[in-house]
């Protein structure tokens, strides 16, 4: 059997140039391929007849048995509709299109038996189905091929242009003809044999063409992990290579400043969880690797101590470290939380944040560079370029979800300082004088080549720009490039290295000498020079592709001038990100996570209470505050409506300035339009318990701590998303004091509000809320998903098969550790089928 799978669909026997193309804009099919990993949604059972008076109002998909006995058209706002009245000897049904009404009129016949399918609708005291599929009773007793038919995904286009399920099912049987059902299998025989999954075949068949219950189960079993399995493998390979590839200041000891402040300062016995996380930091500081870790934990559950205590790692090493926090407020309260430390470890700790005086800031900026300044705190501030650190080893970003992959990279570049791109230009001018005055006559010959070879362009050249300029390799490169006086043939910037191509006028001792000087000249300036002869490249350009990726594998990533290291980064967030989608989504980060709360905590009361029972809220309000309590009552801030939202702000300032009115009660209000410094006035107030009640938008949804506060009243609760709700929740329950979370909604609300609501009542456990979530906005929305493959699942369901992720995934682990470069024969298919899915180029160069 030799039917390519990759035959564009075109080819298929009745598919033809039309429907080729309403597949593959509608369901993104082009080849067999993908046909074939067209999986269907759900399955009927199509044994099961309905009369017309057994229906229910369920709008489920059912099939009846019946003739049309009558066509009318009725007329409608836009348009016509066909009406076709369906009866059984039970009742009487219609079946309706909105569109298609000619083709459809004409291809059915009044009075014959027929088979409709679809759903039922309930309308003005009838039953009905819209646009269903019409099988004649007879040719549907053929075609029945198994009791359970499938449903496949369809397009509303689809099924207007008659693409109709039974098409697809039609399609379906035609490639199976067609390809004899044979397919090659994608998984090793060994672990078909551990895990007694289905072979590939069978499993494509039976999930196609059920012939039962248990058959679909396991060919459904075999699919799903198969499909998560090299997601999972993808990932952990990006990682692997992450590792490989990016080098690390090796943290070596644990000194002075960690074990002073461990055995005197620390103020509290660390958690387990607090524990296993500090020894997973500590892991990967010490090895050559560098460390790319996001630390989940819940609000509240002590990520501030495990990423100062990760900072401490770093001093006692010799570098500097950095906080990153999304907020001017947020930074303020990490910096005046860890000078506290800092000064009694003699550490010196600097703010910088938008509003850091001129004069404050550039004794930040040079303090950072001659290394005086070991420890800075700050907002995206830090990102600017002015910001050089001279040995930046450990950045923490802190609630991630608040900046953006491009703003970690920035991080990244921080490393060290890396002198500017020209700054070659005197050490190389150097370097050439000194050749030149050493071997003039080399020199002078070197120099007439050079311009010589910038009038020949060869076809090797081209041969090889192609290939690199259409990145075969995953490297930059760029052509004729200028380096001191020297122009070279390509170059990779990052890696510093050159790729010349020997025209075929090189050929005397002189001048190959020459070529040797210039090779000289380059790698003192600091670059390898690899060199081709136009033969070698014509002659076999894969050879030199993998030549060249072997050596980009072995070059550190750097800079002339010094190596550029990134710092180790730490990324914490208390959005808690579920853990089975973390860790397929951020399969190029290590995740540790602090599932535990420090000791005595109590939980904190959550309900929800509608608008009408405000004066309840507002006693109990100010019972609390009798006691001495502190109260957040918080406002929705969405974009869209923003000016709406601010009215709704200061309305309910007003409001409850009256029931609250000074001198007895003061309040502070905090939103995103004031100054910062205003702010930070009004937060100050609030913080040092000059005021009672903290009326607020979201902007102190994120790390805000204040121990004395303990209740949170969020208005309009129903407008927020559930991991906004949590945030601002664990804004309270910081000190000893029983808190309290008040819900406030309106009176009606949408499904969606209610069960995020319930939610909210019922649990405090982040990692729980944001499995809800997730069910109730999909991945989607989910920071960070988008560029996993999470999204595009054909058969699994993320949430659903939670379980078989895991499996996956260990599999796929179990199976690199012991075949790093899936080239035993054994992993050959595994090796093939990752080829074939277009992931080659990577491990590629991972392998050699
Ligand atoms: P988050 O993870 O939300 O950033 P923080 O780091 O702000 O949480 O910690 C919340 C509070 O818990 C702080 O007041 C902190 O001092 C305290 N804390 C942290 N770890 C412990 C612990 N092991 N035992 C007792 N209290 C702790
Ligand atoms: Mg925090």
């Amino acid at each position: 059997m030799s039917v390519k799978l990759q035959t564009p669909i075109d080819y298929l026997k009745g598919v033809g140039p039309n429907r080729a193309d309403l597949l593959r804009k509608e369901l993104g099919i082009h080849t067999y391929q993908d046909l074939i990993n067209l999986f269907p949604n759900r399955y009927i059972d199509r044994t099961q007849y309905y009369k017309i008076n057994q229906l229910q109002k369920s709008n489920a998909d059912v099939q009846v048995i019946g003739k049309i006995i009558e066509f009318k058209e009725v007329a409608q706002k836009q348009g016509k509709r066909l009406v076709a009245t369906f009866v059984d000897e039970t009742g009487t049904m219609e079946l309706v299109w909105f569109r298609g009404q000619k083709w459809i009129r004409e291809g059915l016949q009044l009075n014959k038996p027929y088979v409709a399918f679809g759903k039922t609708n309930w309308f003005s005291g009838k039953f009905s189905m819209a646009h269903p599929d019409m099988e004649l009773l007879e040719e549907h007793e053929k075609n029945l091929r198994g009791a359970m038919q499938p449903i496949y995904p369809s397009t509303e286009k689809l099924s207007n242009r008659g693409i109709s399920n039974r098409v697809i099912i039609k399609i379906m049987q035609q490639l199976f003809l067609e390809t004899g059902g044979k397919f090659a299998e994608t998984l090793p025989d060994s672990l078909r044999s551990e895990l007694k999954l289905m072979n590939k075949s069978s499993a494509l068949f039976n999930v196609h063409f059920p012939k039962s219950q248990a058959l679909l189960s396991k060919a459904q079993f075999r699919l799903k992990f198969e499909e998560l399995f090299y997601i999972q493998l993808q990932l952990i390979i990006k990682n692997l290579m992450h590792k490989s590839k990016i080098k690390g200041f090796p943290f070596k000891h644990v000194g002075h400043y960690f074990n002073t402040f461990f055995k005197t300062h620390l103020p509290f016995e660390l958690t387990n969880a607090q524990k296993r996380v500090l020894k997973e930091i500590r892991a990967d500081l010490g090895s050559h690797a560098q460390m790319n870790r996001l630390l989940q934990g819940d609000v509240g559950s002590g990520k501030t101590i495990v990423a100062f205590m990760s900072i401490l790692m770093a001093l006692d090493n010799g570098f500097q470290a950095c906080l990153m926090a999304p907020t001017e407020i947020l930074s303020v309260q990490h910096y005046n939380g860890l000078l506290e430390l800092c000064n009694k470890l003699n550490i010196s700790i600097s703010l910088l944040t938008g509003s850091t005086k001129t004069s404050i800031r550039k004794q930040i900026h040079e303090t950072l560079e001659n290394g005086e300044l070991q420890v800075l705190i700050g907002t995206h501030a830090l990102l600017e370029n002015k910001v050089k650190f001279q040995n930046l080893g450990l950045a923490v970003i802190d609630e991630q979800h608040r900046f953006g992959v491009e703003q970690r990279s920035k991080l990244w570049k921080k490393g060290q300082t890396s002198p500017p791109q020209s700054s070659y230009g005197e050490q190389a001018k150097t370097i050439r004088k000194k050749f030149m005055t050493a071997r003039p006559s080399t020199y002078k010959l070197l120099m007439e080549l050079q311009a010589e070879n910038k009038k020949h362009s060869t076809q090797a050249e081209a041969i090889l720009w192609e290939c690199l300029r259409n990145k075969k390799l995953d490297h930059k490169f760029r052509r004729q490039h200028i380096i001191d006086e020297f122009i070279v043939d390509f170059i990779n910037l990052e890696k510093n290295l050159i790729i010349e191509v020997d025209g075929g006028h090189h050929n005397t001792i002189e001048q190959k000498e020459a070529d040797n000087l210039r090779t000289q000249i380059l790698n003192e300036i600091g670059f390898s020079v690899i060199r081709f002869t136009n033969e070698q490249i014509i002659g076999d350009i894969d050879n030199v592709l993998r030549y060249i990726a072997n050596r980009l594998e072995s070059l550190p990533s750097g800079e002339v001038g010094g190596a550029t290291i990134p710092p180790h980064i730490l990324v914490m967030t208390a959005t808690p990100i579920p853990r089975t989608l973390a860790m397929s989504v951020y399969g190029d980060l290590d995740i540790s996570v602090i599932d535990e709360l420090p000791p005595g905590r109590q939980a904190i009361k959550t309900v929800h209470r509608y608008d009408k029972n405000r004066l309840n809220v507002f006693r109990f309000i100010r019972d609390e505050i009798a006691k001495g309590r502190q109260i957040y009552i918080v406002y929705p801030l969405i974009q869209e409506s923003e000016n709406m939202d601010y009215k709704d702000l200061m309305d309910g300032y007003e409001s409850i300035s009256r029931d609250f009115p000074m001198p007895d009660y003061q309040i502070s209000i905090v939103h995103g339009k004031m100054k910062p410094a205003d702010k930070d006035f009004e937060m100050q107030r609030f913080i040092k318990g000059e005021t009672q009640i903290m009326v607020a938008t979201t902007v102190i949804e994120v790390g805000v701590n204040v121990p004395n506060a303990s209740v949170m009243i969020i208005e309009s609760a129903e407008r927020f998303g559930l991991s906004q709700l949590h945030q601002l929740r664990g804004r309270v329950g910081r000190g000893a004091e029983q808190s309290y979370c008040i819900l406030m909604t309106g009176h009606k609300l949408s499904s969606d509000s209610k069960t995020r609501l319930e939610t909210m009542v019922k649990t405090s456990d982040g990692f729980e809320i944001a499995e809800v979530d997730l069910r109730l906005r999909g991945p989607g929305d989910i920071m960070g998903t988008q560029q996993s493959g999470i999204l595009t699942l054909k058969i699994a369901d993320i949430i659903k098969d939670k379980a078989l992720l895991q499996l996956a995934r260990h599999h796929a682990k179990t199976i690199l550790k012991r075949d790093a470069t899936l080239s035993s024969p054994e992993n050959g298919v595994i090796l093939n089928t990752y080829k074939q899915m277009g992931k080659y180029k990577n491990i590629w160069n991972y392998i050699s």
